[in-house]
């Protein structure tokens, strides 16, 4: 079993806004985002904003919360909105959306791409060659954006709207069926990192939460690493599984020799001895040589 993240994870996480309904509303969340550490808030750096922020708090999985000119702003997902009680239309994109409401008031929506960074659909088909029976999106995301990117990755699944402990149930649930390597690069990722037997996070793009709860750290953030490193892992498994069973086996027969033969030569056991570890040492070398 492997499953992923989404933003920063299978899509490159370099957002750029591609439409937005109103500059208002573009303008509150790029003075906003400046203070997010997510992938998200990039898409907003080139743009000006001048309006003063304080108390800000980031939702995990949601967006972001604050307050701007007394009011308290929102710039998020539909979820972050609707939690607040914003009256407002969600509208339907398979792009992500930033939907922004201010004192209570909805504002405006703001539409940003992601696309899948290279080589993701490579990396997900390598894995499932490998014997990876079931791959599977697991993303604070819409489901519109989530089905798409899933689509392009050649995952065999998504669940998407979930927050940190959602995904932390569903590894669970997948766990059930095998091992699970989860992927992932933001805070969000933690929690469910600590549970999954493998958990790898993006070194570049990823957040010091991920990258701490994680057991490897994929420098250059490409993701078809994770497939190199299973071969790696296992080739290496393999020699050291040789070398403790070789050097049992040739130990327990010059035993055997020693105590059923009269006289055995000292010498013999010695060579035996010494060859074995030899033979070790040649064979760790090969390690080198996986690919
Ligand atoms: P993913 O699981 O796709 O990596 P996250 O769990 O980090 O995403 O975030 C889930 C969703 O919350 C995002 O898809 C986005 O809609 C919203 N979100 C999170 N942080 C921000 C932010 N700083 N600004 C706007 N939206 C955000
Ligand atoms: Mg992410």
């Amino acid at each position: 079993m492997a499953a992923f993240d989404k933003t920063g994870t299978l899509t490159k996480g370099e957002f750029t806004v591609k439409s937005y309904t109103s500059r208002r509303a573009l303008e509150l969340a790029a003075s906003a985002e400046k203070y997010s550490s997510h992938p998200i808030a990039a898409s907003f750096k080139d743009i000006a904003a001048s309006i003063a922020i304080s108390d800000v708090e980031e939702v995990a999985g949601r967006g972001i919360k604050c307050t701007a000119e007394g009011s308290e702003l929102l710039c998020g997902n539909a979820k972050l909105l609707e939690e607040r009680g914003v009256d407002f239309t969600p509208v339907q994109s398979s792009s992500t959306l930033v939907y922004v409401a201010h004192g209570g008031e909805y504002v405006g929506v703001i539409e940003i791409d992601d696309s899948l960074k290279e080589g993701t659909a490579e990396a997900v088909k390598e894995l499932k060659l490998q014997g990876v029976t079931r791959t599977e999106m697991l993303t604070g995301g819409c489901a519109e954006r989530a089905e798409s990117i899933a689509f392009e990755a050649g995952l065999d699944g998504f669940t998407a709207g979930l927050l940190p402990d959602g995904k932390l149930e569903r590894a669970q649930i997948l766990k059930e069926s095998g091992k699970l390597i989860y992927v992932g690069d933001g805070i969000n990722d933690a929690p469910v990192m600590t549970c999954a037997d493998c958990a790898v996070s993006m070194g570049k793009v990823g957040s010091d939460a991920a990258i701490e709860a994680s057991d490897v750290v994929l420098v250059s953030d490409n993701l078809n690493l994770i497939s190199k490193g299973r071969k790696i892992a296992k080739g290496t498994r393999r020699i050291v599984m040789q070398n403790i069973i070789g050097s049992l086996l040739v130990t327990a027969v010059i035993m055997v020799l020693d105590v059923v033969i009269p006289g055995f030569p000292l010498f013999v056991s010695v060579i035996a001895d010494v060859g074995v570890m030899l033979v070790a040492v040649l064979n760790a070398m090969r390690t080198a040589l996986i690919k």
